[in-house]
């Protein structure tokens, strides 16, 4: 895993992997800070590619919130090293196969979340550039009928939607509601609850404007939180999927016995928050459900953004208003 700029320091790459593939156009940033720290480079080293990894050529990129707290140290902990190539989701198209690949060929169309732990030791080398190294476990082919902008969009969002249910223990016949249900995670949380899950109910909450949307991703009840408080209504659920932060509220609203999982922020019981771990396979077994309709990509109509306005889509994302994902696109 390899950021380094060619133009301004010398590629160190691990021992095992030592060819060099090239230079290529990455997002990058060597310091922590807002989205000004965030240049264009156009000589980066193309990262090496491992035995269990494929290159992509990226087609289009996402951006997440923890692209944003990343890029402001909030993990630097258990970050990689500086300098970084910052993105999670891609799709794009194979060029290379590492010699332990199985099921991947050049030329197949793909899409996942690069990372498999996002937050412990995420890729040094992201996916806002123009190529990215990925482990064939964390792939899945792109799901016919979308564009790679669309895919894009995809993995981490439905991989936490989907994770988190499961960690609730949510099955067919319960309830849900699910705070932010606009956002990228949100917006998949609903149509899974409803389409994968066969929830009973699902209500959501969002600001006025979004009120049609939230029905329209399949929510029964849409809750317009700029007019009612959630937790002074008296119908409860058997899960309260949280991706705003509002754990402190969210437990008074949960059925005796249920579960509230939580994205972000404080938690107290029955309330548990949960990272996100990224996985191919978990990706295929939705893809149908993607193929079909069922449950539709929701790309924020603000972008995508073109490849040479990262800084502009970060800044856009971090208002905490975007509707559905923030995509890159063409890369
Ligand atoms: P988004 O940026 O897509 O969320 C934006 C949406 O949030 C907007 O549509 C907005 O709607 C809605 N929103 C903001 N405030 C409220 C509110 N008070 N009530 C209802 N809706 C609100 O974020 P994501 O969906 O990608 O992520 C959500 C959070 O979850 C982030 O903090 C993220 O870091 C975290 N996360 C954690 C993961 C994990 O593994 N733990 C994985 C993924 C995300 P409106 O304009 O109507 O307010």
């Amino acid at each position: 895993c390899v950021a380094a700029s060619a133009s301004s320091s010398p590629a160190t790459t691990t021992a095992a992997a030592t060819e060099v593939l090239g230079i290529m156009k990455a997002w990058v940033y060597d310091a922590y800070g807002d989205a000004s720290v965030l240049k264009l480079d156009e000589a980066v080293a193309v990262p090496p590619v491992a035995d269990d990894q494929v290159l992509v050529k990226v087609v289009a990129a996402a951006l997440n919130p923890v692209d944003a707290k990343r890029r402001a140290g909030k993990f630097q902990a258990t970050d990689s090293p500086l300098p970084t190539v910052p993105g999670y989701d891609v799709a794009g198209v194979v060029v290379k196969v590492g010699s332990q690949v199985k099921g991947l060929k050049e030329g197949d169309e793909v899409y996942g979340m690069i990372s498999e732990k996002p937050l412990e030791g995420p890729k040094q080398s992201g996916s806002l550039a123009e190529y990215t190294a990925v482990e064939e476990k964390l792939l899945a082919l792109k799901p016919k009928g979308l564009d790679f902008a669309q895919a894009a969009g995809l993995p981490l969002a439905i991989l936490t939607a989907n994770e988190g249910l499961e960690k609730a223990g949510f099955s067919a016949g319960k309830s849900v509601l699910v705070l932010g249900g606009a956002g990228g995670v949100g917006s998949l949380a609903i149509q899974l609850a409803k389409q994968v899950y066969g929830a009973s109910k699902v209500a959501a909450t969002a600001s006025t404007k979004k009120i049609e949307l939230l029905k329209s991703l399949g929510a029964d009840v849409a809750i317009d939180y700029t007019k009612e408080n959630f937790e002074e209504l008296p119908e409860k659920y058997d899960v309260v999927f949280d991706a705003v932060g509002q754990g402190d509220k969210a437990v008074k609203v949960v059925n005796e016995g249920g579960s509230v999982v939580v994205l972000t922020g404080a938690v107290s019981p029955p309330g548990f928050r949960f990272v996100v771990t990224s996985n191919g396979s978990t990706l295929e077994k939705l893809n149908p459900y993607l193929e079909s309709g069922k449950v539709k990509p929701l790309v924020d109509p603000t972008g995508p953004f073109p490849f040479s306005q990262v800084v502009e889509a970060f800044s856009y994302l971090e208002t905490g208003r975007a509707t559905g994902k923030v995509v890159i696109s063409p890369v």
